[in-house]
């Protein structure tokens, strides 16, 4: 049985049959937002119903998600998901905030964001009883594929770029998936992969493409709802120093526009379902070299111009984003915007966590690097409430951490060294 009414094109509106599409609309391409049942869930479940349930992991929003139970409990397909939020006074401080949290993404089963994407997506793959998953990635895509795939006997084959960070490719080799490195960029990988899942009838996976990664990525924007409800419900209380305060502002940053979309459609889902009062503000943040979507957004249109990407934030390397109009309207309709950084910004970004004691790749600390300009411009001050997405591991891509610190001294195994360097 199917958990959802059908889909809805994000361009023509048109809406299709659970069983007539499966990936984007057949008459213009656009990205499908899959129709939960708004009613059924309306009728049937209030918000205690979730909050009052016990499991630590995305599957405490069944409910909500259009894919049933995945088979099986306790395998690393149930660590995906609800993960921590740290406050960070002496961040907030530096930046003139009274209130900055970081939501980390990293501690995800394959330490990144796409975790939550690629449980839903191979729990849909295994109702549709799809043989393989294929999935086109820049790395974090793939090794998320490959360990949700990996933790249910799933069958998957990653096509990445060659230059791929080292340890991605590890993740995705050890949790054995097929490993196809392409002698090109990301977009070619992703074009080849749609290519080869309508040659071989594979279930494909890619980011803006298949409609049930943006399903798994509003799990984030459940999670963010269910803090903000258990820990601030002192905020309207008469003495609060928040009483009035502006709504919460979540920096996240973007590459094809999925994360950010599926955020903006978790928000949505609470919103029709009356969960929700208003929309928290969504603010992406983009590598100045990758800024397609930013580019869009400022010149105030739905139409993404590809550009040629370079970052050293190879997860939001992009040149054509595959969810570029959902990712312009998240902000836009949210009263957010976009901000765009340098890779210097970027690195300067991962040390700043890193003494917080977070280690971000240079994607997940985009995000801080975001909010750090934001700040400088005075999008946010004060007493606004700000949450900051660090969506991946610093792990991930030792050589840019480098880049980030000084290296350490080599010295004599002597007490005399010891001092000397002191
Ligand atoms: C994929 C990814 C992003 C960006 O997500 P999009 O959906 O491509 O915008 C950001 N950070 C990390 C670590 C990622 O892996
Ligand atoms: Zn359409």
């Amino acid at each position: 049985m199917n958990k959802f009414t059908g889909y809805r094109c994000s361009l023509c509106g048109n809406e299709y049959l659970p069983g007539q599409v499966t990936y984007t609309c057949p008459k213009d391409g656009g990205n499908l937002d899959v129709i939960p049942d708004y009613d059924f869930i309306k009728r049937k479940f209030h918000p205690e119903d979730i909050t009052s349930r016990t499991e630590a992991s995305l599957w405490r929003y069944l409910p909500l998600l259009t894919v049933n139970e995945p088979a099986g409990d306790s395998t690393p397909m149930h660590a995906a998901g609800w993960t921590p939020v740290f406050s960070l006074p002496r961040l907030a401080d530096k930046l003139g905030l009274k209130h900055l949290w970081l939501k980390d993404e990293s501690r995800n089963p394959t330490a990144s964001f796409k975790d939550r994407a690629s449980a839903v997506v191979v729990t849909r793959a295994r109702e549709v009883k799809a043989e393989v998953v294929v999935t086109a990635s820049t790395g974090n895509a793939g090794a998320a594929l490959a360990g949700m795939s990996a933790a249910v006997g799933q069958k998957a084959v990653i096509f990445a770029p060659k230059s791929a960070p080292q340890a991605k490719v590890a993740q995705l080799l050890v949790f054995g998936a097929k490993v196809i490195l392409v002698d090109g960029t990301y977009d070619d990988a992703f074009d080849l992969t749609v290519k080869a899942a309508d040659e071989f009838g594979w279930y494909c996976r890619n980011t803006g493409y298949n409609p049930f990664t943006l399903e798994g990525k509003k799990t984030a924007a459940f999670e963010i709802w269910e803090w903000w409800l258990a820990t601030h419900r002192d905020w309207h209380k008469k003495d609060s120093p928040l009483d009035n305060h502006s709504p919460l502002s979540i920096f996240v940053s973007v590459g094809d526009g999925n994360i950010i979309s599926g955020i903006h459609k978790g928000f949505k889902d609470l919103l029709a379902l009356g969960w929700i009062p208003t929309m928290p503000r969504i603010i992406g943040v983009q590598a100045e070299g990758s800024a397609a979507i930013a580019n869009a957004f400022y010149d105030n249109t739905e139409t993404i111009t590809p550009v040629s990407a370079t970052t050293i934030a190879d997860s939001i390397s992009v040149d054509l984003p595959r969810d570029g109009v959902r990712a312009v309207r998240a902000a836009r309709e949210t009263t957010g915007t976009y901000i765009t950084v340098s890779d210097g910004e970027i690195i300067q970004a991962i040390a700043e966590l890193g003494k917080m004691g977070v280690f971000a790749e240079p994607a997940g600390a985009t995000a801080y690097a975001g909010l750090v300009k934001a700040a400088s411009l005075g999008l946010v001050k004060g007493e606004d409430p700000v949450l900051v997405l660090n969506t991946g591991s610093g792990l991930k891509d030792v050589r840019a951490a480098m880049q980030a610190v000084q290296p350490a001294p080599i010295i004599e195994p002597t007490l005399e060294a010891v001092k000397k360097i002191l």
